[in-house]
């Protein structure tokens, strides 16, 4: 692999010298931009081909795959490992229930990859309404409410009461959460 240093060799027209400059970088994806402040690139005094650091390369590259899935509304890094958590999955359960690679999952969260449009709703999904995910994978242990499964289960509307909460084993805070769900799907 080629390692970039000042006074290398420009590797495009191999002439040039790379300088080592800071500047704003900017990038383009569907008429979107994102700017990167002052951040250390090489640049060839000859041709002007321009190579980021490898430490500059791996910090925004992350933040270069979430601010590309924002332009195409899918989920950032962040919350797909929320969601995977939410679930109380660890990535090789959860690729699992992807059917992906082991390490894909992995790749998805830290931003190596983008996750389809596919995996994406199934991600959407399986936050809504966990018990579809235990549908598909009953042999891996997914949290899930019982009393969310039930409401949907039977379309009805209940009121919160400590006698329900007692019943279906469920906080305050996670019935209001499974109501909005429940809702938003339009049950
Ligand atoms: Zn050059």
């Amino acid at each position: 692999m080629f390692i970039s240093k000042n006074g290398s060799l420009c590797p495009v027209c191999e002439k040039g010298e790379l300088k080592k400059i800071k500047k704003n970088l900017t990038f383009k994806y569907k008429n979107k931009k994102k700017e990167f402040q002052n951040k250390t690139i090489f640049e060839c005094d000859l041709c002007s081909h321009e190579i980021l650091s490898q430490k500059v390369n791996r910090t925004i590259e992350k933040e270069l795959t979430d601010f590309r899935r924002g332009v195409d509304g899918l989920l950032l890094g962040d919350q797909l490992e929320s969601i995977r958590k939410g679930l109380n999955l660890n990535k090789r359960q959860m690729a699992a229930l992807l059917s992906v690679n082991e390490k894909t999952v992995g790749r998805y969260e830290n931003g190596k990859i983008t996750q389809s449009k596919q995996i994406n709703n199934l991600y959407r999904i399986f936050q809504n309404f966990p018990f579809v995910a235990n549908t598909l994978r009953p042999d891996i242990s997914i949290l899930i409410s019982s009393f969310g499964e039930y409401i949907i289960k039977t379309r009805k509307k209940y009121k919160y009461s400590p006698e329900l909460a007692g019943q279906y084993h469920i906080k305050s805070g996670e019935y209001f959460k499974l109501k909005e769900a429940v809702n938003a799907a339009g049950y």
